[in-house]
């Protein structure tokens, strides 16, 4: 499954694209694909961490679950991100404000906040390793021009009840952090690696006897009291299905008008030796981000390599999910690793993957009920941040499922702005990536003007 990409500029050796990711392979165990007609109390459609947790959650409640995955449990974006188990800090509180007002947006931030604690809970209490470092998260500017809009950010997340603090230059050294990262904000979280932690939850949901179908992909469902889904050799009803498929959902021609696929991508590193390492510093290996506008993310692993992602997005007309390579953004990121960290000139970047995750316009999630009769829930609108929250929210569909009001979930009712028609959506999201490139390019420019004038 593996292709040779085209070299990075500044690249020796071309890039090897991983069609799956750099963390998951196919599962050894791969679980049977449906055959037949089946029933359940619950279908949830969508193996990430979404759809495994609200499983796991309903499974311990009692409820007979059935989870269908197109692929693998962990194919799509929770086996292809960076791993950092991050809170509110993320997000830009002040988009959140403007949308929702002060009152709403504390609830979403409370959501995105108690994901944390909520999935180094799951962690401990299904016994998964996944080499988190309870580090805590930097939010690190790279040139002084980003302090005041980072710390205001900082200040209004405070606001809303973030518990959030600034570090300064000193600290930042003092701590080893690479010299290109100034000052950040700082929230609790870590990083982990996700491959081990969806594969930990596909084997504890399997423990605790969800059915769960791979290579099944869900290609249509009638609605009603009971939801009757139909796969390529089978069948399976339900009184209550949750679409936990977030950037594939529209695919499924549902919420079509609310959120669009975005292509995110990584790069990994070669192992680095005890010399770079040292050389790095880093003591606390602490997940880093920027405040650009199209962030970067910096992280070392428990294996020893750095992975890099984002710094550019991509957007396949009509939401498509193409798993092809995206060699733009790989190059993109392999100059980042560059220039971010000369301490690593000549460091090897072993392979590159891309992933997808799902945004709306106002960058909410999007989390709701849907049908004539309320029973299909769905969660979407990641937004590139879901790893805690996705995983939350399985706890409140499974509370919901069971008869309860989850407060957080009512609280999160809000009107989704619509997406536009194509190819109009085309024109407005790569407008937008072109917007944000422009700035993050000027920031970028002023960084390596700075570092030309030290010599
Ligand atoms: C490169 C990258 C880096 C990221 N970094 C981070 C990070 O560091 N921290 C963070 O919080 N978030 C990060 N994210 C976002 C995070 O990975 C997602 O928010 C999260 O994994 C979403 O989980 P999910 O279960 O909702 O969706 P997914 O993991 O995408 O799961 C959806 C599942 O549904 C299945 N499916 C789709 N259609 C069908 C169908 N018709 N029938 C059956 N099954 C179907 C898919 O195969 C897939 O397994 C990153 C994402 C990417 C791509």
């Amino acid at each position: 499954m593996n292709a040779v990409n085209k070299a990075a500029p500044g690249d020796a050796a071309p890039l090897k694209f991983r069609s799956l990711g750099g963390w998951v392979e196919r599962p050894a165990d791969l679980q049977p694909s449906l055959e037949g007609h089946v029933k359940a109390d619950v279908i949830v459609v969508g193996a990430g961490f979404a759809g495994l947790s609200t499983a796991l959650e309903l499974r311990a409640l009692g409820a007979q679950v059935i989870l269908l995955e197109q692929e693998f449990a962990g194919f799509g974006a929770s086996g292809r991100n960076a791993g950092y188990l991050l809170g509110s800090m993320g997000i830009e509180y002040d988009m959140f404000v403007k949308r929702l007002g002060v009152e709403q947006a504390t609830q979403f931030v409370r959501f995105y906040d108690e994901a944390v604690p909520y999935v180094e809970g799951r962690m401990k209490a299904l016994g998964i390793d996944c080499d988190y470092n309870p580090s805590g998260v930097l939010r690190a500017g790279v040139h002084a021009s980003q302090e005041k809009r980072l710390r205001e950010n900082m200040a209004l997340g405070q606001k809303l009840g973030a518990v959030t603090r600034f570090v300064d230059g000193a600290e930042m050294r003092a701590r080893g952090i690479p010299p290109a990262f100034l000052f950040a904000a700082e929230q609790c979280g870590g990083t982990l690696n996700p491959g081990k932690y969806v594969a930990g939850l596909r084997r504890a949901a399997i423990e605790a006897g969800v059915k769960l179908y791979e290579r099944t992909p869900l290609l249509s469902f009638s609605e009603g009291p009971v939801i009757t889904c139909k796969t390529a050799h089978g069948s399976a009803a339900a009184p209550v299905m949750v679409l936990a498929t977030n950037a594939y959902t529209p695919q499924l021609g549902v919420l079509r008008n609310k959120v669009a696929a975005i292509r995110v991508s990584a790069i990994e590193t070669q192992p680095l030796s005890p010399q770079q390492l040292a050389a790095v510093g880093w003591h606390g290996r602490e997940g880093i981000i920027t405040p650009h506008y199209t962030m970067e993310s910096h992280r070392l692993t428990a294996h020893g390599t750095m992975v890099l992602t984002v710094k550019k997005l991509g957007y396949a007309y009509g939401s498509k999910t193409p798993n092809i390579p995206d060699q733009g953004a790989y190059a993109a990121l392999a100059q980042v690793l560059r220039e971010r960290h000369p301490a690593l000139h000549g460091l090897g970047i072993q392979h590159c993957w891309s992933g997808y995750v799902s945004g709306a316009y106002d960058f909410l999630p999007v989390i709701g009920a849907m049908g004539e009769q309320q029973n299909i829930l769905y969660t979407t609108g990641c937004s590139g941040h879901g790893l805690g929250t996705q995983s939350y929210v399985g706890s409140l569909f499974a509370a919901q499922i069971n008869g309860k009001t989850p407060e957080l979930l009512t609280a999160m009712q809000h009107k989704t702005p619509s997406m536009l028609p194509e190819p109009l959506q085309w024109c407005a999201i790569h407008s937008a990536f072109a917007a944000a490139k422009l700035l993050d390019d000027w920031t970028d420019r002023k960084v390596r003007k700075h570092n030309a004038s030290k010599g």
